[in-house]
């Protein structure tokens, strides 16, 4: 493409994004060129001459790899390394290697001819594989073999390139965005590629933002357009207008700040300076969320409400539609965790058709008891999620369960689903993690019943306290009466956590209350291995978690489980977080 012609008007596309940042700038078009091939024939005189241009291209490529490989340590340090060590690997295959010479010979025909044959058989092979590590891997492959091509050829790589500019690709084989980073780039954005391609990882390591799986992109661009690319959002703008030009420096600007507040908390575990180390999580509902929910410095997600798919819809999604929001969601997340709930509709969460109201919605059908009821529908979903479970970062999860009965139907037909995956050849996870809510009361009471059953436990304490203290949770008459703090109900979660821990599952809580900084030290010492709260308040739990310690904590919850009042427990914990995080603002 000439750099003269420029598209005009503004076009926002959407990807996936692979690595943070907001920038804008020239774009170059990197395409590399996709070797043509032709068949010739050799003479039986020439075919020794034909292995020695094969040898020295295999070495001249092995030295080029060998050249990128040290570079790429000093730059980024021995592990992101590996990437190119794998490339070297497949160069020093010998058995590769003999099965060309043989071909080469046996044929006779000409070295570029069998090199791209021989390795294509692998490439296809593993572009047609079932899990996605494999396809991403495949693009390392092809780029060993179009290096030994180019060598056979005697071309040169363009590795200099002038100005800042924004490297748009179809695809970028990771060692091409490494030889590219030599010079000022200010972001990659490619067509094809998963946040885990060796692209992206090696994006992220050299902290240049990045946009990948941007179908067609490359057609829609010229050399020389201006874009820009928000690497939070997996957003990219062609041509942006001023205003949106101003609306990203301010968004860049909220995240710097952001981050700078951050800095010192995210990477850090949130574990108590005893060593108590919990897990720390987000609960999402829209996917927009997620590049915030990532800057938080979470764990993973604990709790995706999928039912937020299926709000203001007539229809329930089909399997294709949901598997692409959940491999979004967890591709987004790779390769930290992603608990997705199954649909909890009913309750205060209607569907638009739903049109025969309920006397008492929260008291009927609902949650696990409708998806039990249209297994159609919950096979559907049952089989997106295992789907994207491929890369065992997935756990399924039900809510609204209250019988035992219930959780074993649901784990029959996960089990129908993967029968159903099987029989189409659709890779999964056949160990993926299952969990039940525990926000029935019901539920809470038989939960060492329950725990046998499933892979860990997470108390939804926005039901569990309606249902325990019979005080609907959405009515602002009776709202005095919803109280977290109520010694029924602070004695009842340990209750669960006690029982749950004893079962030896993993005790996670993902209500409201889980991302109370007042009930944090009380939720610790009861012995909760996992908070899932709303991404806004993770740093300061973090925070909270990191300055208490276990030993402490757990005297503290001993003591709170005296109290006989809410207001009580809520003066004690308050003393109780003046005298540990005094910084942290209240309300
Ligand atoms: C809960 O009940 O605590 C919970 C997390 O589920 P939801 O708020 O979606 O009902
Ligand atoms: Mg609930």
């Amino acid at each position: 493409m000439t750099g003269t012609e420029q598209t005009q008007h503004e076009m926002t596309f959407r990807g996936i994004a692979a690595s943070a940042g907001i920038v804008w700038g020239p774009a170059y078009i990197f395409q590399k060129q996709t070797p043509v091939i032709s068949e010739k024939s050799v003479t039986a005189g020439d075919l020794d001459a034909e292995i020695q241009r094969l040898r020295s291209a295999v070495d001249r490529s092995r030295k080029e790899l060998a050249k990128i490989y040290e570079f790429a340590k000093q730059k980024l340090g021995d592990h992101q390394a590996k990437i190119f060590e794998a490339q070297l690997m497949i160069l020093e295959d010998l058995v590769l290697f003999e099965a060309i010479v043989k071909r080469i010979l046996a044929e006779q025909k000409n070295a570029e001819y069998i090199v791209h044959d021989e390795i294509e058989k692998y490439r296809k092979v593993m572009v047609a594989a079932n899990d996605e590590y494999t396809r991403e891997r495949a693009l390392d492959v092809e780029d060993v073999r179009n290096r030994i091509l180019r060598n056979l050829r005697d071309e040169k790589l363009i590795s200099r390139l002038d100005g800042s500019p924004v490297i748009v690709a179809p695809n970028l084989a990771a060692a091409d965005a490494l030889i590219l980073s030599r010079n000022t780039i200010l972001a990659y954005v490619t067509e094809v590629g998963g946040v885990t391609s060796h692209m992206a990882l090696l994006a992220r390591a050299l902290k240049i933002p990045a946009v990948v799986g941007l179908r067609q992109f490359t057609s829609a661009v010229h050399n020389g357009d201006r874009i820009l690319v928000d690497g939070y959002g997996g957003i990219v703008v062609v041509n942006p207008s001023p205003e949106t030009v101003k609306a990203y420096e301010e968004k860049r600007e909220r995240y710097r700040e952001f981050e700078e507040r951050l800095a010192g908390l995210r990477d850090l575990p949130a574990e108590t300076p005893d060593g108590r180390r919990v897990e720390l999580s987000a609960n999402v509902e829209l996917a927009e969320e997620l590049e915030f929910i990532k800057l938080q410095g979470a764990d993973g997600i604990g709790l995706y409400r999928s039912e937020s798919l299926l709000l203001g819809r007539e229809v329930f999604p089909n399997e294709d539609e949901q598997y692409r929001e959940y491999r979004m969601l967890v591709d987004t997340m790779y390769p930290k965790r992603v608990v997705i709930r199954t649909f909890d509709i009913g309750g205060d969460k209607f569907m638009t058709s739903q049109t025969s109201r309920e006397n008492n919605p929260f008291l009927g059908w609902r949650g696990i008891r409708v998806m039990l009821d249209r297994p159609e529908i919950f096979l559907e979903q049952l089989r997106a999620i295992l789907r994207v479970s491929d890369r065992r970062t997935v756990s399924i999860m039900f809510p609204m369960i209250s019988n035992i009965k219930e959780l074993r139907r649901a784990k029959e037909l996960i089990e129908d689903a993967k029968g159903q995956l099987r029989s189409r050849g659709v890779a999964f996870d056949d160990k993926v993690r299952i969990g039940t809510m525990i926000e029935v009361p019901a539920a809470a009471v038989i939960v060492e019943d329950l725990a046998r059953e499933v892979d860990f436990i997470s108390i939804g304490t926005n039901d569990l306290i309606q249902y325990l203290l019979a005080v609907d949770r959405g009515n602002d008459i009776v709202s005095g009466l919803y109280q977290e703090f109520h010694p029924a109900v602070v004695r009842f979660l340990r209750r669960i956590i006690e029982r749950g821990r004893e079962s030896k599952v993993h005790v996670a809580m993902c209500g409201e209350m889980a991302g109370d900084p007042l009930a944090t030290i009380l939720l610790l010492g009861l012995g909760l291995d996992e908070f899932s709260v709303v991404p806004k308040v993770l740093p300061e739990i973090k925070k909270i978690i990191r300055t208490v310690k276990y030993r402490d904590a757990k005297k503290i919850a001993k003591k709170a489980l005296k109290m006989v009042t809410e207001d009580e427990m809520k003066n004690y914990l308050a003393d109780v977080m003046k005298e540990y995080s005094p910084d942290i603002p209240r309300e």
